[in-house]
């Protein structure tokens, strides 16, 4: 079963208390009426939709019901990190992002403990 952190009820919980809401950082114009058809079907229609890391939004249906945001390899199926919405996208290294990567950090924790835990699962 896929665990999956809500960073507001701050738990691991199943996957399917979750739903999947789209990529993440999706910027909206402020004026969607003033925007060109070109730039309004990049906005609606065009996600990156990369083989590897993602920034999605996904939401806590069956628990709190807020919107989060996670970062997912599409490779491996693992959450690399989830964080809350409004929070700037972390930064994922190429050796986080790998299949060798651990699943529901907090980005902070992600940032200050990556290389102490590569180097563990180098030396096991
Ligand atoms: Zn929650």
């Amino acid at each position: 079963m896929l665990l999956i952190r809500c960073p507001y009820c701050e738990e691991e919980r199943p996957e399917l208390e979750f739903r999947h809401a789209g990529e993440a950082h999706v910027a909206r114009s402020g004026d969607i009426a003033a925007i060109s058809d070109e730039d309004f079907e990049k906005f609606f229609f065009i996600r990156s939709n990369p083989k590897g890391v993602v920034f999605e939004r996904w939401r806590h249906v069956h628990g709190c019901a807020r919107f989060f945001n996670a970062a997912r390899n599409t490779v491996t199926d693992r959450f690399l990190v989830t964080y809350k919405a409004g929070e700037p996208k972390p930064e994922i290294s190429a050796e986080d992002a790998g299949p060798a990567a651990w699943a529901n950090r907090e980005p902070a924790e992600l940032n200050e403990t990556s290389s102490s835990r590569l180097k563990e699962q180098v030396t096991e």
